[in-house]
């Protein structure tokens, strides 16, 4: 079954009713499946009410301040029917990239747009044509902090859409469970402050993120955790790494490869990694070299093109200037046709190919199934063993 977000806008359960740690104990804990990875822990204590305590592996539960916000089952990854459920909603299993409806690449008809973005501009010109059309109110995005930094906020007006078109390198805070599968706890934290400032809003949100966003984002959504079921698009980013934030980790990247973090000017993730220098130089750096400076948590991760998401963005496998575009729900598909047929997006094939779709398809695929193998490959020599 392949749902899209739009027509998985039916929630399984709304907030407070649905499983919380009575389920995860007995479905987890009691099972054996525990790995003490502290996921359940530690959001409930980033969502306020600490009402749980792992301790060498005995768990302490106060259900005095446990709001039933479902979280700690919803971050679990070892509730058994979970991982499942979203590889047969989102039919991740289909290959090695996941379901695709159709792949393409493609360029932003804005020039504003075009002049920020990371690539062709699509993530930004497909938030536009969702806000133009009155299909969401708003779009969680990533802005600020320099060529680095991804500050989560919410984008309400075509200039603040704007505002977060290109790429930060830097990641929000993770957490690897062991098997390839990584959970976004910035996201979390975002969304649930998103919630809790207003709990009765009815604004519908699309979000751009990562792998480890996506894959949480869908977590949330499977169980009805405020407010993800306000979610009705997601624009997946590909992702073989993010930069660490850690000073030590880029003194030893400036080691490496003799370039300094103060004089970069614009980062592009391809093949490789490419830097744009403040004296217009640009510098290419191999992804293994830069592996070594990834966060622990990007080593272990295995999802290099969102499987989870509606559509998903990057640029391995486009020319320079273009992003590939890698359709996957019934939802993406109106999505990307739409804004297409409404003049915000042109296809490479339209400039240059008419007939080469089924080359660039092709060409397409098998460039994101061989980097979706380097990537499976570094997480295992970082001693991950991949789910599925
Ligand atoms: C950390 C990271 C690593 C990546 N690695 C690769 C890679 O190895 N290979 C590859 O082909 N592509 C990679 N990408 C995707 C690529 O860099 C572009 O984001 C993608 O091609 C979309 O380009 P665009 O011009 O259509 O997007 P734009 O129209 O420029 O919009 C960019 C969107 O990305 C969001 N964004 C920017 N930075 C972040 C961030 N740190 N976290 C979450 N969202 C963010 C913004 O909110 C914005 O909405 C990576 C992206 C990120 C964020
Ligand atoms: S407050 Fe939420 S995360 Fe904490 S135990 Fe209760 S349901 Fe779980
Ligand atoms: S989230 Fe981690 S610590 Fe909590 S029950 Fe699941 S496996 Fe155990
Ligand atoms: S490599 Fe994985 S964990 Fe790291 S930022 Fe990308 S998707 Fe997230």
């Amino acid at each position: 079954m392949i749902e899209g977000t739009a027509e998985a806008g039916s929630p399984r359960a709304p907030e407070s009713a649905t499983k919380g740690f009575g389920e995860l104990e007995a479905e987890v804990i009691r099972t054996g499946r525990c790995t003490e990875c502290r996921a359940c822990v530690d959001l409930c204590a980033a969502d306020g009410p600490e009402a749980l305590e792992l301790d060498l592996g005995t768990f302490t539960f106060d259900s005095d301040r446990c709001t039933s916000c479902g979280l700690c089952y919803a971050v679990c990854p070892e509730v058994p029917w979970a991982w499942e459920d979203l590889l047969d909603r989102y039919d991740a299993s289909a290959s090695e990239i996941g379901h695709t409806r159709f792949l393409t690449s493609a360029v932003t008809r804005s020039a504003p747009i075009k002049e920020r973005s990371a690539d062709g501009g699509i993530a930004s010109s497909l938030l536009w044509y969702l806000l133009d059309t009155g299909q969401i109110d708003a779009a969680v995005l990533s802005r600020n902090g320099g060529v680095l930094g991804p500050n989560l906020f919410v984008a309400r007006t075509r200039e603040e859409i704007l505002q977060a078109t290109g790429l930060r390198a830097g990641r929000g805070a993770s957490l690897a469970t062991g098997a390839g599968v990584v959970t976004n706890l910035d996201t979390i934290a975002f969304l649930r402050t998103l919630h809790k400032k207003d709990p009765t809003s009815q604004d519908r949100l699309a979000i751009v993120g990562t792998p480890c966003q996506t894959y949480t984002v869908r977590r949330m959504q499977q169980i009805g955790v405020a407010p993800a079921m306000r979610i009705n698009t997601v624009l997946g980013l590909f992702c073989y790494e993010a930069l660490p934030f850690n000073k030590v980790q880029w003194q030893r990247f400036e080691e490496a490869t003799g370039l300094h973090m103060e004089d970069i000017s614009k980062v592009q993730m391809r093949e490789e990694l490419v830097l744009t220098m403040k004296d217009g130089r640009t510098k290419r750096v191999d992804l293994d070299t830069a592996s070594l400076l990834a966060a622990a948590n990007c080593l272990r991760c295995t999802d290099f093109t969102s499987r989870f998401a509606d559509v998903s963005l990057g640029a391995v496998g486009s020319d320079t200037g273009f992003t590939t575009v890698v359709v996957r729900t019934e939802h993406g598909r109106t999505l990307f046709d739409t804004a297409l047929e409404a003049g915000y997006l042109t296809e490479w094939t339209a400039l240059f190919d008419e007939s080469g779709r089924a080359r660039l398809e092709s060409r397409i695929r098998e460039r994101l199934a061989e980097q979706t193998r380097r990537k499976v490959e570094l997480a295992q020599r970082s001693g991950t063993k991949p789910r599925d």
